[in-house]
């Protein structure tokens, strides 16, 4: 049997004080857990990032750094957001782990299945998404609004897996792939599928959060959805191409309408210049502002410099050694 992978748990925390103690409590169990079914090596850690938190969230992690040899800490400089603590915590966990699962400091995401993830590791997956069975423990307006979201994003052509958030495992080489990504406007789970490697999906059920409340109020949600969205998909500029082309069609009309109504002597005198230019201009102006906006769209992923390729594997014949002769 091959030896343990180093598992590292990555959590991002801000103003998490009153679950900290819990969540540090249950995690330790877990790690104990999969240290003895020889799920985890050793090495295994916690890693907690503070993203500048204004309650006492990193004096508690540097407590339990002292008396829990698991325990590991980063503090942020100042509040980042979510997406970005996250990345913080997984570029520092890249140096030392074979791979890393993200979580929330909430412990919402349920941690019975975290065996799951490092079986489907060590099965060979760089990437595992956890994947929500249900949606119950939501209130309906964030269940719908949620799960239109992700149909948006689909829609728009971004490949996001369905009700997955950032409970997931990555893979060294995997967390290699995303530090080559370099873009400011952070969207975690838009960017993962793109690394590609194999992966796999882990299902489970999220719980309430156990105390203090959701540092993800409607507003920063709607944020959050619309970066998603612009940080991936250049089709809301195509569609102003689109709407132009429609518009100057249905101008051809409206042009005929209005020359048939002026020859009938039905039409106000200066009536059909007025409504001709009206329609013509509007969708050749918009039709004009989609190919700019073709440019810009080409302009914004340019400047983004995405990595245009990963080799997975690459096979290559042995050096031979020079035969004497
Ligand atoms: N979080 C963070 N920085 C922020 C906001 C949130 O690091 O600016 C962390 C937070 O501590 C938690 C995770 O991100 O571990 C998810 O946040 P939360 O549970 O409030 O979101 P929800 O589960 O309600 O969507
Ligand atoms: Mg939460």
């Amino acid at each position: 049997m091959k030896n343990p992978p180093i598992v590292y748990f990555v959590i991002p925390c801000y103003n998490e004080e009153p679950v900290l103690p819990e969540t540090v409590k249950r995690l330790t169990e877990k790690l104990d857990a999969m240290r003895e079914k020889g799920l985890a090596g050793e090495k295994s850690r916690m890693l907690f990032v503070d993203d500048g938190s204004k309650d006492k969230t990193w004096q508690l992690i540097s407590e339990f750094h002292e008396g829990n040899p698991y325990v590991e800490g980063v503090k942020l400089a100042h509040n980042r957001g979510h997406q970005n603590a996250l990345l913080a915590g997984l570029m520092t966990a890249m140096k030392s782990c074979d791979c890393a699962i993200s979580l929330d400091a909430d412990l919402q995401d349920d941690t019975d299945v975290l065996d799951q993830f490092v079986e489907k590791y060590r099965d060979g997956c760089d990437v595992v998404y956890g994947v929500r069975n249900k949606r119950d423990t939501d209130t309906a307006f964030k269940r719908t609004t949620a799960e239109g979201f992700y149909k948006v994003m689909k829609l728009l052509g971004v490949d996001v897996v369905f009700n997955h958030a950032d409970y997931r495992l990555m893979s060294r080489r995997a967390l290699e792939g995303l530090s080559e990504y370099r873009e400011v406007n952070l969207f975690l789970r838009g960017i993962v599928p793109l690394i590609g490697y194999r992966s796999d999906y882990v299902y489970y059920d999220r719980h309430e959060r156990f105390a203090g409340e959701s540092k993800y109020p409607l507003k920063k949600m709607i944020s959050f959805a619309l970066d998603g969205i612009t940080s991936f998909s250049v089709k809301p500029l195509k569609l102003i191409s689109h709407l132009g082309i429609l518009i100057s069609v249905l101008s051809v009309f409206g042009l005929l309408y209005a020359l048939i109504s002026y020859f009938a002597g039905r039409a106000v005198s200066g009536w059909t210049a007025i409504v001709c230019s009206i329609w013509l201009l509007g969708g050749l102006q918009m039709l004009c502002l989609g190919v700019v906006g073709g440019y810009i769209g080409k302009i914004y992923s340019e400047v983004k410099a995405r990595p245009r390729y990963r080799v997975e594997t690459h096979l290559k014949q042995e050096e031979k050694p020079e035969q004497k002769g």
